[in-house]
């Protein structure tokens, strides 16, 4: 044990490491600990390693004796305030991250390698005590210089960004220095400027946009789900409660899909609050930029920050309301390391803060309805919708024994040739991904089923098995269908590669735009990609969800989703609730502009009433059946649920470790109706870079019964000594 000679001497730290705890150091030689804070950035010797940690908290006594000095403070200024740390230590328990990794997920690059934030210190031009003397009147024979002196007497000290984006030139700064009158003082950092947008007026609100926000209180905790369909003003709601929060003093987050970040969205928001600075975190930024941007937002200086996933990690302290746009969306689920939800995470930060959260979707998580219906958030919808556009209409084209060419039925075939001939575009919808097969009769429609429970079997290829993953039944592959002897078995759900192939050649005359997670690493990629479409020439885009979303195509009037059956009968429970996400957008897509949108849905099941029930009534009353089955099967959001992940080369040794895992668990906390254990079973994506991946899945009744065994599985699975092994937990896992 070691005590400190003073009161707090000893620093905890947060060492980017993969285990789940502090460690404890003493201050660098030389540094008084009176003199550090907690959020600072300090260099330690780490396992033979130095490493980038942060200060967390300053304590007097440690339970390790020769504790180490830290080699070197980087910050003056703490990066972390004391709300951000205490969100931080919640979502390292609820998640069983290591604190390390969460803070090192919350830096950007450049700082989570070491640069100092200085760096990013903004000039400030600032009146001197003679130029604070001066009377308003004074050179009137230099306007520009006269202007320049004006504006600093009346707003303060102006940041030399904001002087050089509004074209104040570097003579008529010079002119006043020389005087005496200014002079450039080190301050705050500022956002990158964001491009220029010409400033646009807000509209008179409706009047359900009226009472949406006179629902929405404008201080202390609250949570609102924002049911409204694409176009229905939910942005114009977004906007007002920015502005609300604006003028009380306060800094504004927007959440937003990785794919919803365009420059389009940034132009409304800068041209909507002129003067304001606005930072934009996301991935397409330069590291430089991307740091500026951060520090500008945890400084306090940005006043509206808008940013993917990770921006629910920065510190925000004069925070006044959370808005997360397209909750639904995957993206907001970090799927690797330290696998947190931001959608979830921005309801969290909203009690802390002691501010109104307000999550909007045209098509809700079932998770955020659940909260809705169960009076946990305020439940705030609108109804109409802006705007002409007219809603498409949907047709279902059933495929069963039908010649289909590669997966498509030839009257589809027949339509996107008619579409690309009439000079417009379509779009095919192939999930070639996230859906995992059921396996199906090709002739009679059968389906494998099992025999103790209301699901489909998955087809397991490598082990030629089907298996329910919910029951944990297995069986050997079928080469013919038990109904009627066809030979003609496939795997539902199942665009392939020879599907795009094919429309590829067919099509041959007009661009194919393929777009998926592959081909668009990045914005700039992505749009690049869809410069022909956008530029109005018939083409043919192939995509999967990300092009539901946020891209305004106005000559996309074909729309077409290969299969609809892979989300019926996933072994994937959240399959159903993609799908009719993703028909619920594309047919929102659909004739936004002048013409008229079609969309057909392929599939063998035309009549099963779910798939009735979304093209007859649309997504809300689909999605309130969705939740009854989940209720009924005892899945999420009815109750809560955590994956133990483990993949390895060799899938013995993944199943092995998770059948321990189970086992160890289970004599601790055994199953009951409560609490139950399932697997360790293959995940639906069964192997991945060469790994064999499986998982155990925890359902409770309470959500507070999970993160303790969680805790108890890290703590048993962090003395792992099989280096090939990779293991990981998932709180409220979106992926199976
Ligand atoms: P959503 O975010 O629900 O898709 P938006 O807020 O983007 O909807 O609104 C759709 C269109 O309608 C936008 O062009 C927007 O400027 C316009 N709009 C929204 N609210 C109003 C309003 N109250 N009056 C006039 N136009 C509006
Ligand atoms: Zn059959
Ligand atoms: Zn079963």
């Amino acid at each position: 044990m070691q005590q400190a000679d003073q009161q707090g001497g000893i620093l905890r730290l947060a060492v980017p490491v993969p285990l789940r705890r502090l460690f404890d150091y003493l201050p660098p030689a030389g540094v008084d600990a009176a003199s550090l804070h907690p959020g600072q950035r300090l260099w330690v010797p780490f396992g033979g390693r130095k490493l980038l940690a942060v200060l967390v908290e300053k304590v007097s006594e440690s339970s390790l004796a020769n504790l180490k000095p830290a080699l070197e403070l980087v910050d003056h200024q703490p990066l972390f305030d004391a709300r951000s740390r205490e969100f931080m230590r919640w979502a390292a328990s609820y998640y069983q991250a290591p604190p390390g990794e969460l803070y090192s997920a919350a830096l950007p690059a450049a700082l989570r390698k070491g640069k100092p934030a200085d760096h990013w210190a903004e000039q400030w031009l600032t009146l001197t005590t003679e130029g604070k003397g001066l009377p308003e009147t004074a050179l009137a024979r230099a306007p520009k210089q006269q202007a320049l002196l004006q504006r600093l007497l009346s707003a303060g000290p102006q940041s030399r960004t904001a002087l050089r984006t509004e074209g104040v030139t570097t003579p008529v700064i010079r002119a006043l220095e020389e005087r005496g009158l200014v002079t450039w003082k080190v301050g705050p950092t500022v956002p990158p400027p964001l491009p220029a947008a010409e400033p646009s007026p807000s509209p008179e609100l409706n009047e359900e946009q009226r009472q949406v926000l006179a629902e929405i209180p404008a201080e202390g905790f609250s949570a609102s789900l924002l049911e409204g369909t694409t176009g229905s003003g939910k942005t114009e709601v977004y906007l007002r409660l920015m502005d609300r929060v604006l003028q009380a003093g306060r800094q504004a987050l927007l959440l937003v899909p990785e794919i919803g970040l365009t420059p389009q969205t940034l132009r409304r928001i800068a041209a909507r609050f002129p003067g304001r600075s606005i930072a934009a975190l996301h991935s397409g930024l330069a590291e430089g930029e991307r740091a500026q941007a951060w520090l500008a937002a945890a400084g306090g200086q940005a006043d509206i920050v808008i940013g993917t996933r990770s921006a629910i990690l920065t510190p925000l302290p004069r925070l006044g309301v959370v808005i997360v746009d397209e909750e639904h969306d995957g993206s907001f689920k970090q799927q690797d390391g330290v696998r947190y939800s931001a959608r979830d995470l921005a309801v969290v930060l909203g009690r802390m803060a002691n501010v109104p959260v307000l999550l909007g979707s045209a098509t809700p998580s079932l998770e955020s309805l659940h909260n809705a219906l169960t009076d946990r958030y305020r439940h705030l919808r609108l109804r109409q919708r802006a705007g002409a556009a007219r809603p498409p209409q949907i047709h279902v084209v059933p495929t069963l024994g039908q010649q289909l060419e590669e997966g498509f039925a030839p009257q589809v075939l027949r339509h996107i040739g008619e579409t690309l001939d009439r000079g417009e575009q379509a779009l095919v919808f192939i999930n070639r991904r996230g859906f995992s097969p059921a396996l199906a009769c090709d002739d009679c429609g059968w389906l494998a089923d099992c025999p103790h429970c209301s699901s489909k079997l998955t087809l397991h290829r490598r082990e030629r098995s089907l298996r329910c993953h919910h029951c944990d039944y297995r069986r050997p592959l079928v080469d013919s269908c038990p109904a009627c002897h066809s030979r003609s078995l496939s795997a539902l759900g199942g665009g392939t590669e020879r599907s795009e192939a094919l429309l590829a050649s067919r099509f041959a005359d007009y661009p194919v735009i393929r777009v998926d997670r592959d081909t668009t690493s990045s914005k700039e990629a992505l749009d690049r990609l869809l410069a022909p479409a956008r530029a109005g020439e018939p083409c043919l885009l192939l995509g999967t969800q990300m092009l539901a979303k946020g891209h305004h195509l106005p000559k996309v009037t074909l729309v077409v989703i290969q299969d609809a059956d892979g989300g019926l009968f996933s072994a994937d429970f959240r399959a159903s609730e993609r799908m009719g996400q993703l028909l619920e957008q594309v047919a929102g897509r659909a004739g936004r502009g002048e013409l008229a949108g079609r969309v057909l849905v392929q599939s063998r099941y035309p009549e099963h009433p779910l798939l009735q029930l979304l093209l007859e009534k649309g997504y809300g009353p689909y999605a309130r059946q969705l939740l009854r089955d989940r209720a009924a099967a005892g899945l999420p959001p009815v109750r809560a649920m955590a994956l133990l992940r483990a993949e390895c080369e060799e899938p013995r040794w993944a199943q092995e470790f998770l059948e321990q895992a189970r086992a160890m668990l289970e004599s601790l906390a055994p199953s009951s109706p409560q609490l139950q254990y399932l697997g360790p079973v293959p995940a639906l994506l069964e192997r991945k870079s060469g790994r064999f991946r499986f998982y155990v899945q925890i359902t409770a009744e309470q959500r507070a019964a999970l993160p303790p065994l969680l805790a108890r599985f890290c703590a048993w699975a962090e003395g792992n000594r099989n280096r090939r092994l990779r293991w990981a937990v998932d709180m409220d896992a979106q992926e199976l």
